[in-house]
């Protein structure tokens, strides 16, 4: 028997392999832009928040209840006198020896207090005697220190609470506010031209399901595509669907990457003659990556159009959905300064069977069940989009490792890889 002499393939790219490359070439941008702290959610930080001051800015009260001097109660029913009222806003006067204060959460502790007792831990005295200075008995023996909330035991002076590079959530922007911050410099926005390639696509809206011609499908990609994008904090200019030829591919990522940073593309990347990225990127610049073992989405392409990064992703929608959030979203997160990006699996038990595990690194759809494992979606296809949806997360499956039903797996969440 003999065998045909095929021209011998070029091995796929591992997938770390091509992120490596990837965020190599990913160097920050220029500029960045003082925001208002309130709009700054989803941003990069272009420099490091230090605090002024100390956080709290005093010593106060954890609780309602009375301020006291803990050596002035070292049994119970102790009985002392409330001298003083100390709401939250305002400043108390010294605690004078065998007294009390009356004290709300928040409120500053008055110098000779050490430690507060909770009103549930103390009885008001006065409705039984009808008379007299206001008196508590104490039930408990507090310990010094007890409720008290200490200047600085968040953050110190002088503290760098929030380092450049951070990427700003609802926590971030509290703590920025908390010391003071009503504005912040962030990086800029990439600006990220988008488009979809295919003659088949036809956008909703524009034609109803029922007169769909022949052959026609709705273009899904575009929607997630584009927020997608804005959630990872960029400005997108979508230039639509750009059909199946080598004039119009050319002449759409020209006009692309006049004043874009980076161009997406989906569609057209394979190696059909319908398909024209590939020889586009090439005459109008550089292709520096082509092609990934990683299932979906082996189709992906990254190069140079003058200044600006292209990325050409896969038609098929899971693809194209799996290779943004695994290549597209450390890549943009990383144009704006972000050092650490790397995803971080979680380890889970697989309440499913994988016995026929691909050459290329898979990426399978499950969603976590009621017992704490994995069940899996029963239709793979990078063309089922469905899969997506019913999901909320990915297994990251090695190279011809198969997955054994109880299995640890490495399971990477929806909820982080949208976020
Ligand atoms: P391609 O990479 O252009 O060969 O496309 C692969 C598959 O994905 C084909 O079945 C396309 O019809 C489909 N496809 C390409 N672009 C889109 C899109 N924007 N929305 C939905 N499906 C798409
Ligand atoms: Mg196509």
């Amino acid at each position: 028997m003999t065998t045909a002499t095929a021209a011998p393939r070029k091995p796929l790219m591992p997938l770390d392999d091509a992120l490596v490359q990837l965020l190599a070439a990913a160097e920050p941008l220029a500029g960045a832009e003082s925001l208002a702290t309130f709009d700054a959610d989803g941003r990069v930080l272009a420099e490091n928040v230090v605090s002024s001051l100390q956080v709290p800015a005093f010593d106060n009260s954890a609780m309602d209840g009375y301020a006291v001097h803990a050596a002035d109660v070292l049994l119970g029913q102790v009985e002392l006198e409330v001298r003083q009222r100390i709401a939250a806003g305002t400043a108390g006067a010294v605690l004078l020896p065998g007294t009390a204060a009356r004290i709300f959460t928040g409120a500053p502790l008055p110098s000779g207090a050490d430690a507060v007792v909770m009103q549930e831990d103390c009885t008001r005295l006065n409705d039984e005697r009808h008379a007299g200075p206001e008196t508590i008995r104490i039930h408990s023996v507090p310990l010094p220190g007890q409720h008290v909330r200490h200047a600085g035991e968040d953050v110190q002076r002088g503290d760098t609470v929030l380092a450049a590079g951070t990427r700003l959530g609802p926590a971030e922007l509290g703590l920025a506010a908390g010391v003071g911050r009503a504005e912040l410099r962030v990086a800029r926005k990439p600006r990220v031209a988008l488009f979809s390639t295919g003659d088949e696509l036809i956008m909703p809206g524009t034609v109803a399901p029922q007169d769909m011609p022949p052959g026609a499908i709705y273009n899904s990609n575009r929607f997630f595509l584009q927020n997608l994008l804005r959630r990872m904090g960029c400005e997108v200019a979508d230039l639509g669907i750009v059909p199946d030829n080598r004039a119009a591919t050319i002449a759409a990522l020209q006009a692309a990457a006049a004043d874009n940073d980076v161009i997406l593309t989906s569609g057209g990347v394979s190696v059909g003659e319908e398909d024209h990225i590939k020889p586009a990127v090439q005459q109008l610049g550089t292709l520096d990556l082509w092609q990934i073992g990683m299932k979906p989405g082996k189709p992906f392409a990254h190069g140079r159009l003058g200044a600006a990064h292209f990325i050409g992703l896969p038609g098929n929608p899971v693809s194209s959905f799996v290779t943004f959030l695994l290549l597209v979203r450390p890549f943009l997160l990383r144009l704006q300064g972000v050092q650490d990006v790397a995803m971080k699996p979680i380890a889970v038990r697989a309440d499913f069977d994988w016995p026929q595990a691909d050459k290329r690194r898979e990426f399978l759809r499950v969603r976590r069940n009621a017992n704490g494992g994995l069940d899996l979606f029963g239709n793979q296809s990078s063309a089922v989009l469905t899969s997506a949806v019913w999901g909320d997360g990915l297994v990251d499956v090695a190279p011809g490792e198969p997955i054994v039903y109880g299995q640890t797996v490495r399971y990477l969440p929806f909820s982080e890889l949208l976020a």
